[in-house]
């Protein structure tokens, strides 16, 4: 693996690149990584770096957000079939139906989508920054797409009428509150901290509800010594490098993303070396999609 490592390293300096990671990421493509964060993070990331080519360590949605922010940047996802089924779970004919059905609602979009519908949004949010998003528009009506668990969990912080899309992360949809009770009953000490595309119900009963940026805010920050951690997996890793002395156990042993494991050292070396899969927005979607992107940028 060592070797592995060092052609990574001698790769990005002759491509000039930067490697950045989602929190859900195998643990040795974090450690690789030149930045890890959340989507948020990662755009901003993606937008503000020098580096002239981005390795974006993650699934598709975020490579393209990348390259709607930096169209001037080769943008690297590293497995092609890294996708996302909650940002498949909509398409643009289905969100231009539903806009015909509310004509005087704001489509907020959830950066977990493909860049068609962010084109066809009036401005995306992530799961860190999606009740400030809402509250900010002049609208009394939200089409919030694609996701309903955090679409509910918006609805719970603003008196905006939220109509959701039906989509959801089936990595996280497998938590149950049945399991959620039987770990508190095991663990009565532990905080639970769960991501707002859980269900409603697993949300209800949680202790903090945030993205992963937040969940690790929160773990750093607290006084408790113990935590059952309702995301995907890969956040153990962080939490765990960051707070030595605290104990991280997941919520559910189904919180696992196969598309978020696709990526891994060899496929990340492969993509510097050959200069593919690029992603790249065509320019016409790019154009429409940067500006719900950017007004989202300028909210949070
Ligand atoms: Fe998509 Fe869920 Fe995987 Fe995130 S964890 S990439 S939302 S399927």
């Amino acid at each position: 693996m060592q070797e592995l490592v060092k052609e990574i390293e001698e790769l990005k300096r002759e491509r000039r690149a930067v490697i950045l990671a989602h929190n859900y990421q195998q643990d040795v493509v974090q450690d690789i990584a030149d930045f890890v964060g959340d989507s948020l993070a990662l755009s901003r990331h993606a937008a503000n770096t020098d580096a002239e080519v981005v390795v974006l360590a993650g699934v598709r949605f975020m490579a393209e957000s990348a390259s709607i922010l930096a169209p001037e940047k080769v943008i690297l996802l590293p497995d092609v079939l890294a996708g996302c089924p909650l940002a498949a779970s909509i398409d643009v004919e289905g969100l231009r139906e539903e806009k015909a059905k509310y004509p005087d609602a704001a489509v907020v979009c959830y950066v977990n989508s493909p860049a068609e519908v962010k084109a066809e949004s009036d401005i995306c949010c992530t799961s860190s920054n999606a009740v400030a998003v809402v509250e900010s528009l002049p609208h009394r009506r939200v089409l919030f797409v694609p996701d309903r668990n955090l679409a509910n969990f918006v609805a719970r912080f603003t008196d905006k009428e939220i109509i959701p899309w039906e989509g959801c992360c089936i990595t996280h949809y497998r938590v149950t509150l049945e399991e959620l009770e039987e770990a508190k009953a095991a663990r009565p000490e532990a905080k639970i901290l769960v991501h707002p595309e859980c269900r409603p119900e697993v949300v209800e009963a949680a202790d903090f509800t945030g993205s992963t940026g937040a969940i690790l805010k929160f773990a750093r920050e607290s006084d408790a010594g113990e935590f059952l951690i309702g995301t995907e997996m890969g956040i153990l890793h962080r939490l765990r490098v960051e707070n030595p002395g605290k104990k991280f156990y997941l919520l559910s042993p189904g919180l696992i993303c196969p598309n978020m494991k696709l990526t891994n050292l060899a496929k990340i070396a492969a993509c510097l070396k050959e200069m593919r899969p690029v992603i790249r927005v065509p320019e016409e979607i790019r154009a429409r999609a940067y500006q719900a992107l950017e007004r989202m940028l300028k909210v949070a």
